[in-house]
């Protein structure tokens, strides 16, 4: 990819053990701009007032294209429950026809617990206690937290149980693909996933919403943080919509 070059590599610890790391961009508010000036012939060097007004005009009247133009690499660790969330936004993941054939577009690429031994993978845990289930929202839970180290306890030993018995079917032969079936859904897995501003901005505005989990929430505010560093006037308008 053709970078726009980052000074340092840019990564927010997010849950217990989770991550999200900016790789790399492809372009910045200027890719914006040109993008759309080429329209007219003009290409810019430097972003002015003018190009600011550009950016809030195309974010209002949904001219989507020149946004499309930045591409952002993330390399993610989540906890499985957060990934199958993730996967949910096809954007940029989905298969898409080309050459006479399905070809899988290459923006998402994850840890295969078909190669890699698993018994050493984190595990996620509620920290300070569990959240008790939403009353008006079937799927949701409250900020109200339930103390129970019991339970706590239980929680954590059933998933280390989980890895234990992993490490027997592997060391008995097992094939890891299938042993894997075994592993809890809090485990922790890694992906690069490469997406288009216009793209992103949906998937952050969806998972910073009040009813998106808060283990997802999490992420879609460390990825915020990250998106402002490489875009921040075309991200604050598109927020604006
Ligand atoms: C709070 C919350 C609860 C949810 N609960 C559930 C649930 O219970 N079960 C469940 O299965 N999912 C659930 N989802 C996932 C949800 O249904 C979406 O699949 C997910 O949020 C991805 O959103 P998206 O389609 O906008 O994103 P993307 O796939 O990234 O799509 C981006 C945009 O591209 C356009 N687009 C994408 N695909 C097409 C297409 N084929 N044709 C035309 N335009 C397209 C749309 O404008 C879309 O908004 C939930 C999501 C949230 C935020």
């Amino acid at each position: 990819m053709t970078s726009t070059t980052l000074e340092a590599s840019k990564k927010i610890e997010v849950l217990d053990h989770g991550f999200v790391e900016l790789i790399d961009a492809l372009g910045s508010d200027l890719t914006v701009v040109n993008s759309a000036r080429v329209s007219f012939g003009k290409r810019k060097t430097e972003l002015n007032e003018a190009d600011e007004k550009l950016i809030k005009y195309l974010a209002k009247h949904q001219h989507w294209s020149p946004f499309r133009h930045v591409q952002l690499q993330f390399h993610c660790k989540v906890p499985e429950f957060v990934a199958r969330q993730w996967y949910k936004h096809v954007v940029g993941i989905a298969y898409t026809e080309g050459h006479g054939a399905y070809t899988v577009d290459h923006a998402w690429n994850e840890v295969s617990l078909r190669y890699v031994d698993a018994s050493d993978f984190d595990f996620y845990t509620p920290q300070g206690g569990f959240r008790t289930q939403s009353e008006s929202n079937k799927q949701a839970s409250t900020d109200e937290l339930i103390q129970n180290d019991v339970l706590m306890k239980a929680y954590t030993d059933h998933a280390q149980g989980t890895f234990a018995l992993y490490k027997d079917l592997v060391e008995a032969g097992v094939a890891k693909e299938q042993a894997r079936g075994v592993l809890p859904l809090n485990i922790y897995t890694e992906f690069y996933w490469t997406i288009s501003l216009q793209a992103l901005t949906n998937f952050i505005h969806l998972r910073t919403h009040a009813g998106a989990q808060y283990e997802i929430r999490e992420y879609a505010d460390a990825l915020e943080q990250l998106t402002q560093l490489v875009v921040p006037v075309s991200y604050k308008y598109l927020l604006e919509g």
